[in-house]
């Protein structure tokens, strides 16, 4: 499952559960990008960050599992690089399934090596109820696996822009992931 997390929220975690029961996946593993290659790197929490939040959010379930994969190899985060690592890991005798975010698969054409990752992976993308689907590309629409979740009207965004202004955020994330929010002052001013 990737991600900026940023932070992660329970719309995350439900949607990393629903698949896991849904295409009888082993375990789901989270993995933070460093840089996505398509936002800069200032635009992001700091990596260790997000991954002590995804670790904090993960912890008490004993099918997900939080990768330093993409934190630990420098530069910007291809997808494809990861799936790799991953099947040389399990000498490739697994099947991956590339979980995330619809809008992220919108623009799936324009990533590093799209054709070759397709090949490698299951695409499973995750929206919101009313999403219109209409918005991927034919090609890829009849590839990618769709999971509508309600939990999904959470967002990082509005999580963030939430603690800038001083709102309510419990509920919409896990507590411990709240408390660390707020013990290292992040969003306050992004
Ligand atoms: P994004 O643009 O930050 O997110 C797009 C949308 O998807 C947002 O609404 C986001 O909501 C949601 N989303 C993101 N991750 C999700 C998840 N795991 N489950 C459910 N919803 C999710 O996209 P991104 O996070 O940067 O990229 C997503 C993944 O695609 C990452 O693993 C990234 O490395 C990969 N990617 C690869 C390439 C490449 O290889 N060239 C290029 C782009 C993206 P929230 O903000 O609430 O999460």
């Amino acid at each position: 499952m990737g991600g900026v997390f940023d932070p992660i929220h329970c719309g995350h975690l439900f949607t990393a559960e629903e698949a896991r029961v849904e295409f009888k996946l082993d375990k789901v593993i989270f993995v933070p990008c460093r840089q996505p290659a398509h936002k800069r790197e200032n635009d992001i929490s700091a990596p260790e960050d997000r991954y002590l939040m995804t670790v904090l959010a993960t912890s008490n379930n004993q099918f997900f599992e939080v990768s330093k994969v993409e934190l630990n190899r420098p530069g910007l985060s291809y997808s494809i690089d990861t799936v790799k690592e991953f099947l040389k890991k399990y000498n490739h005798r697994v099947k991956i399934f590339f979980i995330t975010g619809a809008d992220a698969f919108l623009e799936v054409d324009s990533w590093y090596k799209s054709e070759e990752l397709i090949k490698l992976c299951q695409f499973v993308a995750a929206t919101r109820p009313g999403y219109d689907l209409n918005k991927l590309d034919e090609k890829f629409k009849k590839i990618i696996k769709i999971m509508e979740i309600p939990a999904l009207s959470i967002s990082s965004t509005d999580i963030r822009r939430r603690v800038r202004e001083g709102k309510n955020i419990k509920y919409l994330l896990p507590q411990e992931v709240e408390e660390y929010i707020y013990k290292k002052g992040l969003y306050r001013k992004m």
